[in-house]
Protein backbone atom coordinates (compact mmCIF):
# COMPACT_ATOMS: atom_id res chain seq x y z
CA UNK A 1 0.00 0.00 0.00
CA UNK A 2 1.53 3.08 -0.62
CA UNK A 3 1.17 6.40 1.06
CA UNK A 4 -1.85 7.95 -0.97
CA UNK A 5 -3.69 4.60 -0.57
CA UNK A 6 -2.83 4.27 2.98
CA UNK A 7 -3.98 7.60 3.95
CA UNK A 8 -7.62 7.41 1.97
CA UNK A 9 -8.11 3.98 3.51
CA UNK A 10 -7.11 5.95 7.16
CA UNK A 11 -10.11 8.45 6.08
CA UNK A 12 -12.24 6.63 5.10
CA UNK A 13 -12.59 4.52 8.62
CA UNK A 14 -12.09 7.51 10.56
CA UNK A 15 -15.73 8.68 8.48
CA UNK A 16 -17.07 6.01 9.86
CA UNK A 17 -15.98 6.96 13.70
CA UNK A 18 -16.53 10.81 13.59
CA UNK A 19 -19.60 13.18 12.88
CA UNK A 20 -19.14 14.53 8.85
CA UNK A 21 -19.06 18.47 10.43
CA UNK A 22 -15.60 17.10 12.09
CA UNK A 23 -14.46 14.83 9.45
CA UNK A 24 -14.77 17.99 6.67
CA UNK A 25 -12.81 20.30 9.67
CA UNK A 26 -10.28 18.30 11.00
CA UNK A 27 -9.53 15.93 7.87
CA UNK A 28 -10.03 18.09 4.84
CA UNK A 29 -6.04 18.64 3.41
CA UNK A 30 -4.44 16.36 5.21
CA UNK A 31 -2.00 13.59 3.48
CA UNK A 32 0.63 11.27 4.37
CA UNK A 33 3.84 13.67 3.59
CA UNK A 34 6.19 10.68 4.68
CA UNK A 35 7.02 7.23 6.14
CA UNK A 36 10.07 6.58 7.59
CA UNK A 37 9.77 2.71 9.23
CA UNK A 38 7.44 2.74 11.97
CA UNK A 39 6.89 7.17 12.01
CA UNK A 40 3.97 8.08 9.63
CA UNK A 41 4.24 12.07 9.31
CA UNK A 42 1.59 13.49 8.32
CA UNK A 43 0.76 17.08 7.08
CA UNK A 44 -1.95 19.49 8.01
CA UNK A 45 -2.81 22.75 6.83
CA UNK A 46 -2.69 25.09 10.24
CA UNK A 47 -1.72 24.89 13.84
CA UNK A 48 -5.47 24.58 14.66
CA UNK A 49 -5.70 21.25 12.85
CA UNK A 50 -2.29 20.20 14.50
CA UNK A 51 -3.03 20.35 17.53
CA UNK A 52 -6.67 18.80 17.16
CA UNK A 53 -5.84 16.25 15.15
CA UNK A 54 -2.40 15.38 17.42
CA UNK A 55 -4.60 16.07 21.06
CA UNK A 56 -7.73 14.40 20.31
CA UNK A 57 -7.72 12.12 17.24
CA UNK A 58 -4.00 10.77 17.74
CA UNK A 59 -4.72 7.53 19.38
CA UNK A 60 -7.94 6.67 16.78
CA UNK A 61 -5.97 7.78 13.40
CA UNK A 62 -2.84 5.50 15.14
CA UNK A 63 -4.74 2.60 15.99
CA UNK A 64 -6.32 2.48 12.32
CA UNK A 65 -3.30 2.82 10.72
CA UNK A 66 -1.82 0.06 12.72
CA UNK A 67 -4.87 -2.25 12.15
CA UNK A 68 -4.15 -1.61 8.36
CA UNK A 69 -0.08 -1.95 9.06
CA UNK A 70 1.45 -3.06 11.50
CA UNK A 71 4.52 -1.56 11.63
CA UNK A 72 3.37 1.66 12.34
CA UNK A 73 3.98 2.79 15.63
CA UNK A 74 3.96 6.57 15.97
CA UNK A 75 2.75 9.43 13.92
CA UNK A 76 4.37 13.24 13.60
CA UNK A 77 1.78 16.05 12.53
CA UNK A 78 3.54 18.68 10.26
CA UNK A 79 2.47 22.14 9.29
CA UNK A 80 2.58 22.47 5.59
CA UNK A 81 -0.27 25.40 4.79
CA UNK A 82 0.88 24.11 0.48
CA UNK A 83 -1.04 21.24 1.40
CA UNK A 84 -4.47 23.66 1.38
CA UNK A 85 -3.39 25.87 -1.39
CA UNK A 86 -5.87 25.00 -3.76
CA UNK A 87 -8.46 24.39 -0.82
CA UNK A 88 -9.35 27.97 -0.47
CA UNK A 89 -11.96 27.17 2.20
CA UNK A 90 -11.65 24.56 3.66
CA UNK A 91 -14.38 24.25 5.99
CA UNK A 92 -17.09 22.73 3.89
CA UNK A 93 -19.95 20.42 5.17
CA UNK A 94 -21.38 17.66 3.17
CA UNK A 95 -23.80 20.23 1.90
CA UNK A 96 -21.07 22.31 0.05
CA UNK A 97 -21.66 25.17 2.35
CA UNK A 98 -19.40 26.69 4.92
CA UNK A 99 -20.80 25.45 8.20
CA UNK A 100 -20.27 28.86 10.12
CA UNK A 101 -23.92 28.50 11.46
CA UNK A 102 -22.85 26.33 14.82
CA UNK A 103 -20.15 28.62 15.17
CA UNK A 104 -22.54 31.92 15.40
CA UNK A 105 -24.93 29.95 17.13
CA UNK A 106 -22.25 29.66 19.93
CA UNK A 107 -21.06 32.77 19.52
CA UNK A 108 -24.41 33.89 21.58
CA UNK A 109 -23.93 31.78 24.24
CA UNK A 110 -23.90 33.91 27.54
CA UNK A 111 -23.29 32.59 30.78
CA UNK A 112 -26.35 33.35 33.10
CA UNK A 113 -24.59 33.70 36.22
CA UNK A 114 -21.96 35.38 34.77
CA UNK A 115 -23.33 37.45 31.70
CA UNK A 116 -19.76 36.56 30.11
CA UNK A 117 -19.65 35.78 26.77
CA UNK A 118 -17.56 32.45 26.62
CA UNK A 119 -16.14 33.67 23.17
CA UNK A 120 -14.26 36.58 24.81
CA UNK A 121 -11.16 34.96 26.09
CA UNK A 122 -7.27 35.84 26.18
CA UNK A 123 -6.73 33.25 23.73
CA UNK A 124 -8.16 34.78 20.90
CA UNK A 125 -7.24 38.65 21.58
CA UNK A 126 -4.61 39.80 19.37
CA UNK A 127 -2.03 42.04 21.31
CA UNK A 128 0.29 44.63 19.49
CA UNK A 129 1.84 48.04 20.79
CA UNK A 130 -1.74 49.30 20.46
CA UNK A 131 -2.97 47.59 23.07
CA UNK A 132 0.04 46.02 25.05
CA UNK A 133 -0.31 47.81 28.05
CA UNK A 134 -3.99 47.39 28.85
CA UNK A 135 -3.43 43.63 28.02
CA UNK A 136 -0.55 43.25 30.36
CA UNK A 137 -2.50 45.50 32.97
CA UNK A 138 -5.70 43.08 32.43
CA UNK A 139 -3.57 39.89 32.57
CA UNK A 140 -2.31 40.77 35.93
CA UNK A 141 -5.55 41.74 37.47
CA UNK A 142 -7.17 38.22 36.36
CA UNK A 143 -4.04 36.30 38.27
CA UNK A 144 -4.60 38.29 41.15
CA UNK A 145 -8.05 39.88 41.55
CA UNK A 146 -8.58 42.42 43.87
CA UNK A 147 -4.53 42.57 44.56
CA UNK A 148 -2.85 44.52 41.41
CA UNK A 149 -3.99 47.32 40.06
CA UNK A 150 -7.97 48.54 41.89
CA UNK A 151 -10.13 49.36 39.48
CA UNK A 152 -8.81 48.85 36.36
CA UNK A 153 -10.15 51.36 34.18
CA UNK A 154 -9.67 50.47 29.91
CA UNK A 155 -10.76 53.29 27.66
CA UNK A 156 -10.56 53.72 23.96
CA UNK A 157 -12.69 54.35 20.65
CA UNK A 158 -15.95 51.67 19.21
CA UNK A 159 -14.37 48.33 18.27
CA UNK A 160 -11.42 48.30 19.41
CA UNK A 161 -11.32 45.73 22.11
CA UNK A 162 -12.76 46.81 25.45
CA UNK A 163 -15.46 44.59 26.19
CA UNK A 164 -13.43 41.66 24.46
CA UNK A 165 -10.62 42.36 27.36
CA UNK A 166 -12.35 43.02 29.95
CA UNK A 167 -14.62 39.81 28.99
CA UNK A 168 -11.52 37.66 28.84
CA UNK A 169 -10.47 38.81 32.52
CA UNK A 170 -13.90 37.63 33.93
CA UNK A 171 -13.56 34.30 31.74
CA UNK A 172 -10.54 33.70 33.23
CA UNK A 173 -11.13 33.97 36.75
CA UNK A 174 -14.05 32.19 36.41
CA UNK A 175 -12.76 29.48 34.85
CA UNK A 176 -9.14 29.37 37.23
CA UNK A 177 -10.42 30.56 40.50
CA UNK A 178 -13.72 28.89 40.73
CA UNK A 179 -14.50 30.28 43.92
CA UNK A 180 -14.64 33.91 42.78
CA UNK A 181 -18.25 35.23 41.81
CA UNK A 182 -17.61 37.41 38.60
CA UNK A 183 -20.20 39.72 37.34
CA UNK A 184 -20.42 41.71 33.81
CA UNK A 185 -22.59 44.18 33.28
CA UNK A 186 -22.95 47.14 30.54
CA UNK A 187 -23.41 50.56 32.50
CA UNK A 188 -26.99 51.17 30.27
CA UNK A 189 -28.08 48.30 32.28
CA UNK A 190 -26.93 49.10 35.41
CA UNK A 191 -28.07 52.10 35.10
CA UNK A 192 -31.66 50.82 34.16
CA UNK A 193 -31.38 48.10 36.97
CA UNK A 194 -30.59 51.44 39.40
CA UNK A 195 -33.98 53.64 37.88
CA UNK A 196 -36.36 50.24 38.71
CA UNK A 197 -34.85 50.31 42.18
CA UNK A 198 -35.44 53.71 42.87
CA UNK A 199 -38.57 53.56 41.50
CA UNK A 200 -39.69 50.08 43.10
CA UNK A 201 -37.83 51.41 46.56
CA UNK A 202 -35.38 48.06 46.20
CA UNK A 203 -32.62 49.76 46.66
CA UNK A 204 -31.48 48.19 49.39
CA UNK A 205 -32.01 44.52 47.90
CA UNK A 206 -30.36 45.25 44.92
CA UNK A 207 -27.54 46.51 47.00
CA UNK A 208 -27.19 43.23 48.95
CA UNK A 209 -27.75 40.93 45.39
CA UNK A 210 -24.28 42.81 44.53
CA UNK A 211 -22.53 42.58 47.70
CA UNK A 212 -21.39 38.91 47.19
CA UNK A 213 -19.73 39.43 43.82
CA UNK A 214 -15.93 39.48 44.39
CA UNK A 215 -15.06 40.65 40.95
CA UNK A 216 -17.58 43.44 38.58
CA UNK A 217 -17.44 44.51 35.76
CA UNK A 218 -19.26 47.48 34.01
CA UNK A 219 -18.50 48.13 30.60
CA UNK A 220 -18.91 51.46 28.89
CA UNK A 221 -19.07 53.83 31.81
CA UNK A 222 -19.15 56.88 29.72
CA UNK A 223 -22.78 56.17 29.81
CA UNK A 224 -22.66 56.94 33.62
CA UNK A 225 -22.54 60.92 32.42
CA UNK A 226 -24.92 63.40 33.64
CA UNK A 227 -27.16 60.57 35.25
CA UNK A 228 -27.21 61.87 38.96
CA UNK A 229 -28.53 59.19 40.89
CA UNK A 230 -27.35 57.09 39.44
CA UNK A 231 -23.55 57.72 39.98
CA UNK A 232 -24.43 58.61 43.49
CA UNK A 233 -26.08 54.88 44.02
CA UNK A 234 -23.08 53.52 41.93
CA UNK A 235 -20.48 55.58 43.79
CA UNK A 236 -22.03 53.72 47.09
CA UNK A 237 -21.69 50.40 45.53
CA UNK A 238 -18.34 50.37 44.18
CA UNK A 239 -17.22 51.75 47.61
CA UNK A 240 -18.47 49.33 49.67
CA UNK A 241 -17.07 46.65 47.10
CA UNK A 242 -13.83 48.29 46.82
CA UNK A 243 -13.23 48.02 51.21
CA UNK A 244 -13.72 44.71 50.97
CA UNK A 245 -10.81 44.46 47.97
CA UNK A 246 -12.97 43.24 45.13
CA UNK A 247 -11.72 43.87 42.14
CA UNK A 248 -13.59 46.51 39.88
CA UNK A 249 -12.85 46.57 36.18
CA UNK A 250 -14.46 49.63 34.21
CA UNK A 251 -14.64 50.55 30.24
CA UNK A 252 -15.05 53.65 28.88
CA UNK A 253 -14.93 55.31 25.40
CA UNK A 254 -12.53 58.28 27.31
CA UNK A 255 -10.69 58.65 29.92
CA UNK A 256 -12.39 59.50 33.45
CA UNK A 257 -11.34 63.20 33.35
CA UNK A 258 -12.59 63.44 29.81
CA UNK A 259 -16.21 62.27 31.08
CA UNK A 260 -17.96 65.09 31.12
CA UNK A 261 -21.07 65.58 33.56
CA UNK A 262 -19.09 63.07 36.05
CA UNK A 263 -18.87 63.35 39.49
CA UNK A 264 -15.78 64.72 40.88
CA UNK A 265 -15.94 61.87 43.49
CA UNK A 266 -17.01 59.35 40.86
CA UNK A 267 -14.14 60.34 38.54
CA UNK A 268 -11.11 60.68 41.29
CA UNK A 269 -12.51 56.91 42.20
CA UNK A 270 -12.29 55.96 38.39
CA UNK A 271 -8.72 57.66 38.56
CA UNK A 272 -7.73 55.42 41.37
CA UNK A 273 -6.20 52.69 40.07
CA UNK A 274 -4.74 51.71 36.87
CA UNK A 275 -6.00 54.02 33.39
CA UNK A 276 -4.44 51.75 30.18
CA UNK A 277 -5.63 52.59 26.40
CA UNK A 278 -6.25 50.56 23.47
CA UNK A 279 -5.60 52.68 20.25
CA UNK A 280 -5.52 51.60 16.50
CA UNK A 281 -3.99 48.15 15.69
CA UNK A 282 -1.36 49.11 12.90
CA UNK A 283 -1.54 47.11 9.21
CA UNK A 284 0.94 44.34 10.68
CA UNK A 285 -1.58 43.81 13.46
CA UNK A 286 -4.45 43.92 11.61
CA UNK A 287 -3.22 41.57 9.07
CA UNK A 288 -2.66 39.48 12.15
CA UNK A 289 -6.24 39.57 13.25
CA UNK A 290 -7.15 38.61 10.03
CA UNK A 291 -5.60 35.18 10.39
CA UNK A 292 -6.46 34.26 13.58
CA UNK A 293 -10.14 34.83 12.86
CA UNK A 294 -9.84 32.73 9.43
CA UNK A 295 -8.04 29.78 11.80
CA UNK A 296 -10.64 29.98 14.71
CA UNK A 297 -13.37 29.54 11.64
CA UNK A 298 -10.94 26.98 10.28
CA UNK A 299 -11.01 29.03 7.03
CA UNK A 300 -8.48 30.25 4.35
CA UNK A 301 -8.65 32.81 1.98
CA UNK A 302 -5.52 34.17 -0.26
CA UNK A 303 -2.87 36.32 0.61
CA UNK A 304 -3.21 39.06 -1.22
CA UNK A 305 -6.87 39.44 -0.71
CA UNK A 306 -5.74 39.41 3.31
CA UNK A 307 -3.35 41.85 2.54
CA UNK A 308 -6.57 44.04 0.47
CA UNK A 309 -8.36 44.18 3.84
CA UNK A 310 -6.03 44.70 6.24
CA UNK A 311 -4.67 47.79 4.19
CA UNK A 312 -7.78 49.17 3.44
CA UNK A 313 -10.05 48.37 6.67
CA UNK A 314 -8.77 50.73 9.00
CA UNK A 315 -11.42 52.11 11.07
CA UNK A 316 -11.23 49.59 14.10
CA UNK A 317 -11.54 45.65 14.88
CA UNK A 318 -15.23 45.41 14.59
CA UNK A 319 -15.41 46.49 11.02
CA UNK A 320 -12.33 44.38 10.03
CA UNK A 321 -14.58 41.36 11.30
CA UNK A 322 -17.78 42.88 9.25
CA UNK A 323 -15.16 42.94 6.28
CA UNK A 324 -14.21 39.54 6.68
CA UNK A 325 -17.70 38.08 7.89
CA UNK A 326 -18.84 39.59 4.08
CA UNK A 327 -16.10 37.74 2.20
CA UNK A 328 -17.04 34.86 3.67
CA UNK A 329 -20.64 34.96 3.38
CA UNK A 330 -19.73 36.04 -0.76
CA UNK A 331 -18.51 31.83 -0.39
CA UNK A 332 -20.93 30.92 1.05
CA UNK A 333 -23.49 32.49 -1.52
CA UNK A 334 -21.30 31.77 -4.69
CA UNK A 335 -19.62 28.93 -3.71
CA UNK A 336 -16.22 30.57 -5.21
CA UNK A 337 -13.69 32.75 -3.42
CA UNK A 338 -14.14 36.21 -4.68
CA UNK A 339 -11.05 37.85 -6.87
CA UNK A 340 -9.82 40.86 -6.20
CA UNK A 341 -12.36 43.08 -8.00
CA UNK A 342 -14.96 41.58 -6.16
CA UNK A 343 -13.73 42.35 -2.99
CA UNK A 344 -12.93 45.71 -3.85
CA UNK A 345 -16.79 45.94 -4.34
CA UNK A 346 -17.84 44.14 -1.39
CA UNK A 347 -15.82 46.31 0.48
CA UNK A 348 -16.69 49.46 -0.52
CA UNK A 349 -18.40 50.56 2.70
CA UNK A 350 -15.67 49.59 4.53
CA UNK A 351 -12.93 51.01 3.13
CA UNK A 352 -11.62 53.88 4.63
CA UNK A 353 -10.29 57.02 2.72
CA UNK A 354 -8.23 59.59 4.29
CA UNK A 355 -9.34 61.93 1.71
CA UNK A 356 -12.83 62.20 2.39
CA UNK A 357 -13.06 61.90 6.14
CA UNK A 358 -12.11 65.49 7.92
CA UNK A 359 -14.85 67.92 7.36
CA UNK A 360 -16.56 70.72 8.47
CA UNK A 361 -19.16 68.87 9.75
CA UNK A 362 -17.63 66.26 11.29
CA UNK A 363 -14.99 67.98 13.73
CA UNK A 364 -18.16 69.81 14.78
CA UNK A 365 -20.48 66.72 15.46
CA UNK A 366 -16.83 64.71 17.01
CA UNK A 367 -16.30 67.26 19.07
CA UNK A 368 -19.80 67.90 20.42
CA UNK A 369 -20.32 64.07 21.01
CA UNK A 370 -16.81 63.52 22.49
CA UNK A 371 -18.22 66.49 25.40
CA UNK A 372 -21.84 64.95 25.15
CA UNK A 373 -23.10 68.52 23.87
CA UNK A 374 -25.55 68.78 21.38
CA UNK A 375 -23.52 70.63 17.97
CA UNK A 376 -25.59 73.85 18.50
CA UNK A 377 -24.24 74.10 22.18
CA UNK A 378 -21.17 74.85 20.75
CA UNK A 379 -22.31 77.87 18.92
CA UNK A 380 -24.26 79.17 22.12
CA UNK A 381 -23.15 82.53 23.22
CA UNK A 382 -22.03 81.96 26.42
CA UNK A 383 -18.73 81.48 28.86
CA UNK A 384 -20.02 78.33 30.75
CA UNK A 385 -16.80 76.16 31.36
CA UNK A 386 -18.34 73.16 29.49
CA UNK A 387 -19.00 75.22 26.74
CA UNK A 388 -16.25 77.53 26.50
CA UNK A 389 -13.64 74.61 26.12
CA UNK A 390 -15.09 72.47 23.93
CA UNK A 391 -16.33 75.51 21.10
CA UNK A 392 -12.07 76.21 21.84
CA UNK A 393 -11.06 72.49 20.81
CA UNK A 394 -13.39 72.92 17.86
CA UNK A 395 -11.78 75.90 16.36
CA UNK A 396 -8.31 74.60 17.12
CA UNK A 397 -9.11 71.17 15.02
CA UNK A 398 -10.75 73.22 12.09
CA UNK A 399 -7.82 75.38 12.34
CA UNK A 400 -5.15 72.84 12.34
CA UNK A 401 -6.68 69.72 10.36
CA UNK A 402 -9.12 71.77 7.81
CA UNK A 403 -6.34 75.04 7.35
CA UNK A 404 -9.35 77.44 8.02
CA UNK A 405 -8.60 80.64 8.27
CA UNK A 406 -9.18 82.60 11.61
CA UNK A 407 -11.60 84.48 10.24
CA UNK A 408 -13.47 82.16 8.48
CA UNK A 409 -13.86 79.95 11.77
CA UNK A 410 -14.93 83.32 13.37
CA UNK A 411 -17.80 83.48 11.02
CA UNK A 412 -18.45 79.67 11.25
CA UNK A 413 -18.98 81.00 15.16
CA UNK A 414 -21.43 83.51 14.79
CA UNK A 415 -18.98 86.57 14.06
CA UNK A 416 -16.58 86.31 16.57
CA UNK A 417 -14.03 88.75 15.99
CA UNK A 418 -11.21 86.38 14.37
CA UNK A 419 -8.81 87.58 17.58
CA UNK A 420 -10.89 85.63 19.86
CA UNK A 421 -10.50 82.40 17.65
CA UNK A 422 -6.68 82.90 17.69
CA UNK A 423 -6.81 83.28 21.96
CA UNK A 424 -8.31 79.74 21.56
CA UNK A 425 -6.01 77.90 18.92
CA UNK A 426 -3.46 79.28 20.87
CA UNK A 427 -4.59 78.16 24.30
CA UNK A 428 -5.61 74.90 23.24
CA UNK A 429 -2.33 74.41 21.69
CA UNK A 430 -0.12 75.77 24.51
CA UNK A 431 -2.00 73.27 27.08
CA UNK A 432 -1.74 70.61 25.18
CA UNK A 433 1.61 70.82 25.00
CA UNK A 434 2.03 71.08 28.59
CA UNK A 435 -1.13 68.42 29.37
CA UNK A 436 -1.07 64.81 28.54
CA UNK A 437 -4.69 64.60 28.89
CA UNK A 438 -5.59 67.51 26.79
CA UNK A 439 -3.33 66.00 24.12
CA UNK A 440 -5.00 62.62 25.08
CA UNK A 441 -8.30 64.04 24.09
CA UNK A 442 -7.62 65.43 20.93
CA UNK A 443 -5.95 62.49 19.66
CA UNK A 444 -9.48 60.63 20.47
CA UNK A 445 -11.47 63.23 18.64
CA UNK A 446 -9.14 63.00 15.98
CA UNK A 447 -9.68 59.55 15.54
CA UNK A 448 -13.63 59.63 15.79
CA UNK A 449 -12.97 62.74 12.71
CA UNK A 450 -10.66 60.29 11.14
CA UNK A 451 -13.26 57.22 11.12
CA UNK A 452 -16.77 58.17 11.21
P1 LIG B 1 -15.32 47.70 22.03
O1 LIG B 1 -15.93 47.14 23.28
O2 LIG B 1 -14.03 48.42 22.27
O3 LIG B 1 -16.28 48.53 21.23
P2 LIG B 1 -15.24 44.93 21.23
O4 LIG B 1 -14.54 44.34 22.41
O5 LIG B 1 -16.71 44.74 21.14
O6 LIG B 1 -14.90 46.49 21.09
O7 LIG B 1 -14.52 44.38 19.92
C1 LIG B 1 -15.13 44.39 18.64
C2 LIG B 1 -14.84 43.09 17.93
O8 LIG B 1 -13.45 43.01 17.63
C3 LIG B 1 -15.16 41.88 18.78
O9 LIG B 1 -15.75 40.89 17.98
C4 LIG B 1 -13.83 41.42 19.31
O10 LIG B 1 -13.79 40.03 19.52
C5 LIG B 1 -12.87 41.85 18.23
N1 LIG B 1 -11.56 42.24 18.77
C6 LIG B 1 -11.26 43.40 19.37
N2 LIG B 1 -9.97 43.44 19.75
C7 LIG B 1 -9.44 42.25 19.39
C8 LIG B 1 -8.14 41.69 19.50
N3 LIG B 1 -7.12 42.36 20.06
N4 LIG B 1 -7.93 40.44 19.00
C9 LIG B 1 -8.95 39.79 18.42
N5 LIG B 1 -10.19 40.26 18.27
C10 LIG B 1 -10.46 41.48 18.75
MG1 LIG C 1 -17.82 47.45 24.04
Amino acid sequence: MNNNELWRSVLAQMQLCISKANFATWFQSTEILSRENERVVISVPNAFSKEWLSNKYYKLILKTMHDLDNTIKELVFTINPQSSKNLVINKITESGKINTDQLKFDEFKINKETNLNHRYVFENFVVGSFNELSHAAALAVSENPGHSYNPLFIYGGVGLGKTHLIQAIGNKINNDLKKKRVKYISSEKFVSNIVSAIRSKNMESFKISLSPIDVLIVDDVQFFAGKNKSQEEFFHIFNSLYEKNKQIILSSDKPPNAIPELEERLRSRFEGGMIADISLPDYETRLVILKTKLQEKNLKLPENILEYVASNVKKNIRELEGALNSLLMYHKINNATPDLEAVKKLLEGFVFSPFSVANYKKIIESVAKFYNLEEKNLFDATRRKEIVKPRQVAMFLLRKELKYSFPAIARKFGGKDHTTVIYACKKILQESEENNKLTEELNLIKQRVYSG
